[in-house]
């Protein structure tokens, strides 16, 4: 299913980080970054992939897999838009993409956001859900000059969890992460049903 997401890194401002297509809810696209963080860069001793240690450690998948793929992730962590030799025939040189960041990224469609903070040693999980204001919409039809207007629920990014990135750790309860992240935007929701009715 394609649940679109980002996977991202935190910057003063927020966040900044690429696209994700595929199963971004936490129990798929959360236990796969999960797993490769563990693997490749906390309890790698050398063995698999780019091996850090310390505070290098998570800086590095930063390094790799977000800022080393710009172009996002098709399939977290195997297909990218930047590398994959049918993703780079159909899209040409993903490569140099901005990053999507707090402002840069439309909470409707981005349903989760993971943010990796090296410094601190954490991973957030941002859920989205309906802000409490409206979104003012305008077209103008190019040929006739008419011209129509809506508004829509304008959605924003909540916080689910903040995990501790350490060896001692046991595995997170994915499962829990998604239900609260389901019961946030659904209390969004109702909060927003309250103010303007649910005709919107
Ligand atoms: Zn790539």
């Amino acid at each position: 299913m394609s649940t679109r997401a980002a996977i991202a890194f935190k910057t003063e401002e927020g966040w900044s980080g690429v696209y994700s297509h595929w199963d971004g809810y936490p129990t798929s696209l959360g236990a796969r970054i999960w797993d490769t963080i563990m693997k490749e860069f906390i309890l790698n001793k050398g063995e698999i992939g780019i091996a850090n240690d310390g505070s290098r450690s998570l800086q590095s998948f930063v390094d790799v897999y977000i800022k080393g793929h710009r172009g996002g992730w098709s399939s977290f962590p195997e297909t990218c838009y930047c590398h994959d030799p049918e993703f780079v025939m159909r899209d040409g040189d993903k490569t140099q993409e901005e990053f999507m960041d707090q402002d840069h990224s439309d909470p409707l469609f981005i349903e989760w956001v993971y943010i990796i903070d090296p410094d601190m040693k954490t991973l957030t999980v941002l859920t989205h859900g309906r802000s409490k204001g409206l979104e003012h919409n305008k077209v103008v039809d190019k040929k006739t000059g008419e011209v129509r207007k809506w508004d829509s629920p304008k959605y924003a990014h909540y916080p689910v969890v903040v995990l501790s990135l350490n060896p001692d750790i046991a595995e997170p309860n994915w499962e829990a992460i998604e239900k609260k992240g389901g019961e946030i935007s659904e209390q969004m929701s109702k909060k927003f049903e309250t103010r303007y009715g649910r005709s919107i």
